[in-house]
C-alpha cells in the first residue's frame, strides 16, 4: 500500500478495494465495502483505516449476517506488489474455461485471505475463483461453504 493512501477520497482514486470483516468471533462474515456510499455518510476525508483515539466509520457498521456492530477494515491491494511474495502462503485465484488462472491476491495473512476472497465473489458472482493456501484449495466458489 502506498504510503499516501490515508483518506477514503485518497484510497478511492488509487482504486483500493476495501473489505469489512464482523467482529463477532462466531460470524467473521466478510463484505466489500462500498467506497462510494461510505463517503457519502462520512465525507471523502475520513480516515481509510482506524486511527487511535479517532471514531472511524468501522466501528460504526453494522455485520448484515448477525447485526453485530463493528468490523474490521483492510484494503486488499491488487496491483502493488509486496516484496515477500516468495513467502505468500494464502491466494485468491480466479479460474477460467480454456484453464488460464489468474492471481487475484497473494497474502501471508488468512484474514486477509478471506476478506480478498469474499470481496472477489461479490465483484464476480458468476466467476470461479478459489482461495488456496499452496496447492491446497480451502474455499471454492463452485463448491457450497465447506466449513
Ligand atoms: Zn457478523
Amino acid at each position: 500500500m502506498r504510503a499516501s493512501t490515508k483518506t477514503l477520497l485518497e484510497a478511492r482514486r488509487v482504486g483500493l478495494q476495501l473489505v469489512a470483516v464482523c467482529h463477532n468471533m462466531n460470524c467473521r462474515k466478510s463484505q466489500a465495502v462500498d467506497l462510494d456510499s461510505v463517503i457519502s455518510y462520512v465525507g471523502a476525508q475520513h480516515e481509510m483505516l482506524p486511527v487511535l483515539n479517532v471514531r472511524h466509520f468501522s466501528e460504526r457498521m453494522v455485520c448484515p449476517h448477525c447485526n453485530h456492530r463493528g468490523m474490521f477494515v483492510w484494503p486488499v491491494v491488487n496491483d502493488d506488489a509486496e516484496p515477500n511474495l516468495e513467502d505468500a502462503l494464502f491466494s485468491i485465484k480466479e479460474w477460467e474455461k480454456g484453464g488460464k488462472v489468474t492471481s487475484i491476491c497473494e497474502t501471508t495473512s488468512f484474514k486477509v485471505a478471506i476478506a480478498a476472497y469474499a470481496a472477489a465473489l461479490l465483484e464476480n458472482p458468476n466467476k470461479h475463483i478459489t482461495l488456496q493456501e499452496r496447492a491446497r484449495v480451502l474455499r471454492d466458489s463452485k463448491i457450497k461453504e465447506v466449513g
